[in-house]
């Protein structure tokens, strides 16, 4: 689904992805970790487009992306595929749930008003938030929002979701109701890449666990490997930090 060979990526003059290696097959849960300002939010952006890249190799789903590339067919194609939820949920706030979940639908992949509107309360029920579909984002918890945003991204029929800490600006109580409908979506068998600080989330789902340093991946495995028997001191340094 995805396959990433030596990508370098910079800003100015801070080399932020040094040579990234990263293939994901279809189904697998990826969990990226590593300390704030490593390079994590930069890698998954770089997988949908929205950060363009100086040197490598990226392929989503059989489309090339290319060095600089911006506006090509590739990236159009990418963006209907690929599926995201960020830290800030980002709905639209003069639209009702309904509107926000079937807006992208309708506009992008010119589905009837009909379509939109059964595949969005269907989607509004597998996340537990169906009795909100009027209501407006700021009438809404963050965690019942961010539940929106993940309907949102899904009502395109993603090939690919990729979510950049989509709990960190939760209160703790809702955490878990956005951490559970993220697991049903694995076990479901979505292809997913996570950038995440849930640590026993990340050992319940993932299939593999990368760690990232600096901009470089220095350990990856799976749950078990990685966390419980880190084979670099850097992993070993930041998992007693934060385990
Ligand atoms: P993480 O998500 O792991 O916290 P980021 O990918 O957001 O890390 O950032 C990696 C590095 O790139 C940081 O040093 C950050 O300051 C820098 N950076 C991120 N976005 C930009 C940008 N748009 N312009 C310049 N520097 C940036
Ligand atoms: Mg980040």
């Amino acid at each position: 689904m995805v396959r990433m060979e030596k990508l370098n990526k910079h800003f100015g003059p801070l080399h932020v992805l040094k040579d990234v290696d990263l293939a994901v097959i279809p189904g697998e849960v990826v969990v990226i970790i590593g300390a704030s300002g490593s390079g994590k939010s930069t890698l998954i952006r770089c997988i949908n487009g929205l950060e363009e890249f100086q040197q490598g190799y990226l392929d989503v789903d059989g489309k090339v992306l290319k060095p600089h590339g911006k506006a090509s067919q590739a990236l159009q194609e990418i963006r209907t595929e690929v599926g995201m939820v960020f830290q800030q949920f980002n709905l639209f706030p003069h639209l009702s749930v309904l509107e926000n979940v079937t807006l992208a639908p309708r506009k992008v992949r010119q589905a009837s008003r009909e379509e939109a509107m059964n595949t969005a309360h269907r989607l509004l029920e597998r996340v537990g938030i169906a009795d909100q579909a009027s209501k407006y984002p700021a009438q809404l918890s963050g965690g019942q929002q961010q539940r929106v945003a993940l309907a949102r991204a899904l009502a395109m029929e993603p090939r690919l979701m990729l979510f950049d800490e989509p709990t960190s600006a939760l209160d703790p109580e809702m955490i878990g109701e956005v951490l559970d409908a993220m697991r049903e979506l694995a076990r479901d068998g979505m292809t997913m890449v996570i950038v995440t600080h849930e640590m026993n989330f990340a050992r319940e789902v993932a299939d593999r666990v990368i760690y990232i340093h600096q901009g470089e991946i220095i350990e990856q495995g799976t749950p078990d490997e990685v966390f419980d028997n880190p084979q670099n001191e850097r992993t070993q340094s930041f998992l007693s930090r934060v385990l």
